[in-house]
């Protein structure tokens, strides 16, 4: 199994977080995203306590809703003592209503709107990292308008590419994303913060691209980073206080991919950035690191019903299930990788080899392609794996087919985050 919160049960079902997936899928319908609690607390922990080893106090790791955002997550990354980082006003506005402290979290996105500045001033953002000069601009008026002093990070681009897949790779000078290092604009923007009485600069924040199973790009980025802050140290006497070196760590969507082990790789991002400041004379400022994939994929999975088989004599055979691009875009977007089960008889012999398509009127809503597996029968529940991160906040009312609930599974019992949508919920807001 590629990961140590699946096994199979005394009834040869699949488990999940000790629990049997079939009975989960009796007792909540499908489709149905279910995840394990404890494997998120657990991924937290292992970021902070290899953190707090090894840089700064006040070193921390800040989840990337963007991964998943419901209002219970944000609960959980409180009680784990984690930062958050928010994309959209209607992330801040979920996390402040869950009760998450907003001074630990960090307002990213390029295209901040004047409504979305004064709605996260008014919640209380802890940090704006900043884009682009029209936003450092925005912030600073809007700022002065409420009569405060915002803290910011701003953010750069190193000028790298992890060689992920291009639509998640966003560290290169090209990328839409913050001021690039090369051209010279990121020290520009920096001198005019450093000007402006409504921001308070704080550091830097860079993003290389998800999906990363290794130290190297980011211990680069870092570098990169590290260099451009000496830059800005000699020419404006300013010297960072905090260094935001993203997220991206990889996750195992399949046996292809590694075991990653994040604490060693935080040590060895460590080694390399404690060098380089020792080598320019630099007091190693406050380390920010973004997981989001890296601390909910492999703690999520979803569950299907079987509809059809449909064999297409001699071309291929589809195994067509209740849910898809709705519930999970990524294949549809990337042809990202997947993990399917059986989840009635997941060591039986694999005597299919299939394509898994879902109920949308579109060719391309598939979830993977080239499965082996036994061949299921209408009504078995196929489990789709490692789906924790970016499917249910990437889900959509496609055909109006309503988004599946969220399950958490922990210790103390099995618990609805996400009550499932219903009819009613989709035309909520029709007139
Ligand atoms: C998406 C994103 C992250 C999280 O990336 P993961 O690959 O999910 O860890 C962190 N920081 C920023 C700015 C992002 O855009």
């Amino acid at each position: 199994m590629i990961c140590n919160n699946l096994s199979v049960n005394e009834k040869g079902h699949l488990a999940f977080a000790g629990y049997d997936t079939v009975e989960l899928a009796k007792k909540y319908g499908t489709p149905l995203y279910l995840m394990d609690e404890e494997k998120i607390r657990e991924h937290a922990r292992t970021y902070k306590t290899a953190m707090a080893a090894v840089f700064p106090a006040g070193s921390v790791p800040e989840f990337a809703s963007k991964a998943f955002s419901c209002k219970q997550i944000y609960r959980i990354m409180a009680e784990e003592g984690m930062d958050i980082d928010v994309v959209s006003p209607g992330e801040i506005y979920t996390a402040a209503s869950a009760g998450f402290p907003m001074e630990k979290s960090f307002f990213h996105g390029n295209n901040k709107t004047d409504s979305d500045i004064a709605f996260a001033i008014d919640q209380g953002v802890g940090y704006f990292v900043v884009d682009n000069a029209e936003e450092l601009a925005a912030l600073n008026r809007i700022a002065g308008e409420k009569g405060i002093c915002q803290k910011i990070l701003l953010r750069v681009t190193p000028g790298i590419d992890p060689h992920t897949h291009k639509k998640i790779s966003t560290g290169s000078v090209e990328s839409k994303f913050g001021m690039a290092i090369a051209t010279g604009q990121a020290l520009e923007i920096t001198k005019t913060a450093l000007t402006l009485p409504h921001v308070a600069l704080c550091g830097f924040h860079c993003h290389i691209g998800s999906q990363i199973f290794e130290s190297a790009p980011f211990i680069t980025a870092a570098d990169m980073m590290l260099d451009f802050i000496d830059e800005v140290r000699t020419s404006t006497g300013f010297t960072a206080k905090m260094l935001d070196l993203g997220g991206g760590f990889g996750v195992r969507y399949t046996k292809d991919d590694p075991v990653i082990d994040y604490g060693e790789k935080i040590r060895e991002v460590a080694a390399a950035v404690n060098a380089k400041c020792e080598k320019l004379g630099l007091a190693v400022p406050k380390i920010l690191m973004e997981p989001g994939r890296s601390l909910v994929a492999d703690a999520g999975m979803t569950l299907y019903t079987v509809g059809s088989v449909k064999e297409i004599t001699g071309y291929k055979t589809y195994v067509s299930i209740d849910g898809g691009m709705t519930d999970n875009p990524r294949y549809t977007l990337y042809e990202s990788p997947y993990t399917v089960l059986l989840a009635d008889r997941p060591e039986d012999p694999q005597n299919l080899v299939a394509t898994v398509g879902g109920r949308c009127c579109e060719s391309g809503d598939l979830i993977q392609e080239n499965v082996a597996m036994p061949r299921p029968v209408r009504g078995e529940i196929l489990a789709v794996l490692t789906t924790g991160a970016y499917n249910y906040s990437m889900a959509s009312n496609y055909n109006r087919v309503g988004r599946p609930p969220v399950v958490m599974l922990s210790k103390q019992g099995d618990y609805v985050a996400v009550e499932r949508e219903s009819f009613k919920h989709l035309c909520a807001l029709d007139k």
